[in-house]
């Protein structure tokens, strides 16, 4: 069976699924492009800072904030063919006059560029064919279409994606286990980081794709789905909270991509299973999620609250409007179902065995969930130590 039979059979996906409208978030009853109203909003924060709430000081919050730099420019430059996700380059490399774009066999074109990303900020890459199943109808309240054009372009109305550019580079970029556990605080300062490292790394990537003579369109979250495509380019499977988890990281990374017409060797199949069976009988984010945004129960094929929400793939669907509500409470992105899921740790070899285990003696799952709740792993860390400790950095 080939990856495309494989995935569309393990997530119960139709070859004809419909694509996404990415514009608006019915669930959340916003705007994706951020002209709806804000959790992190200037009220909130002087309240809770006043408060003297552990984790919401003046300096974790500027903290917080500053690490979303390179991602949230705040003067609207947020979103598609923004930023360094612009579509047709910065201007930073060129294929000089006479010369022919980059020729090597697809597996050198990995080769390279799975180092050249891994050095601009990725931990992980890896190379899938366009499935236009999950590349959003709008996105930016624009259309997102394909035609038969040499260059993506990017009108008032519409982005325009060449036929041509039929594969996608999947990219990981590292969130801290440290800043992490210090979720629902201001101190998870890693989304925010790891949102900057997405823009830094894939528009970094893609004007080195630009400077061999071919085609990139990075995105973020905008354009299209992210954690699909991941699966197809065989990082990992879809847990039970609705994110990305990698054999490796855990869902301790964010994910940025890039479409491009460059020759590359896509994934011949996805990530070892075992990752959906162990979510199945564990349910560690479903307890401790505060507002019960994350289901209990097997996966299903629609969002039992909101039916017409890109259903149609077998998955567990979370309710993003409660989340977000929580959110507004909370006043951050919250992130507490990562900061205690049993695929986030450090890296370390006992775990790696854990691991091996999950992927190879599935008995065994009902043990590991419970000795990791006996063992005290995914408790919030006390947030008036966070700056007496010395920053650690892991080597990947
Ligand atoms: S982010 Fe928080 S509120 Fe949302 S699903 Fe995770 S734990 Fe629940
Ligand atoms: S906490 Fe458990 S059920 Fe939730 S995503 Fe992690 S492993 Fe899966």
């Amino acid at each position: 069976m080939g990856i495309d039979e494989d995935f569309n059979e393990y997530y119960g996906i139709s070859p004809d699924h419909p694509r996404y409208d990415g514009n608006f978030d019915e669930a959340r009853g916003i705007s994706r492009d951020r002209t709806g109203p804000r959790y992190n909003n200037p009220e909130g924060m002087a309240k809770r800072i006043k408060a003297g709430l552990p984790g919401y000081s003046l300096v974790d919050y500027a903290f917080k904030d500053a690490a979303g730099t390179v991602e949230y420019p705040h003067d609207g430059t947020y979103g598609l063919n923004q930023g360094y996700y612009r579509w047709t380059g910065l201007g930073q490399t060129k294929l000089p006059p006479g010369i022919e774009p980059w020729d090597a066999p697809p597996e050198e074109v990995n080769k390279v560029i799975t180092k050249a990303a891994k050095y601009f900020g990725a931990v992980d890459v890896g190379f899938c064919k366009m499935d236009k199943r999950f590349v959003y109808t709008r996105s930016s309240n624009k259309d997102i279409v394909f035609e038969d054009v040499d260059k993506p372009y990017v009108t008032d109305e519409k982005a325009v994606i060449p036929e041509k550019c039929g594969n996608v580079i999947v990219i990981l970029v590292p969130m801290e286990f440290t800043e992490n556990s210090y979720a629902p605080t201001p101190l998870e300062v890693t989304s925010n980081m790891g949102y900057a490292r997405m823009h830094f790394t894939a528009g970094t990537l893609a004007e080195m794709i630009r400077g061999l003579g071919y085609n990139a369109i990075p995105m973020g979250n905008d354009t299209a789905f992210s954690v699909p495509l991941a699966i197809k380019a065989g990082l990992g499977h879809l847990s039970r909270n609705g994110r990305l988890i990698n054999w490796k990281y855990g869902q301790l990374t964010r994910i940025a991509k890039i479409f491009t017409d460059m020759p590359v060797k896509p994934a011949e199949k996805m990530a070892p299973k075992g990752i959906i069976e162990y979510c199945e009988i564990c349910t560690r984010c479903a307890d401790e999620c505060p507002s019960k945004s994350v289901p209990y129960g097997p996966r299903t094929t629609s969002n039992p609250k909101y039916p017409n929400l890109n259903p149609g793939a077998l998955k567990w669907y979370n309710d993003e409007g409660s989340c977000s509500e929580y959110w507004k409470e909370v006043g951050t992105g919250c992130s507490i179902c990562l900061r205690c899921c049993d695929f986030v740790k450090p890296q370390g070899i006992e775990h790696d065995l854990v691991k091996w285990f999950i992927r190879n003696v599935p008995q065994f799952n009902r043990f590991w969930a419970w000795s990791d709740r006996k063992l005290g792993y995914g408790k919030m860390q006390d947030p008036r130590e966070y700056w007496d400790i010395p920053i650690e950095r892991h080597r990947n």
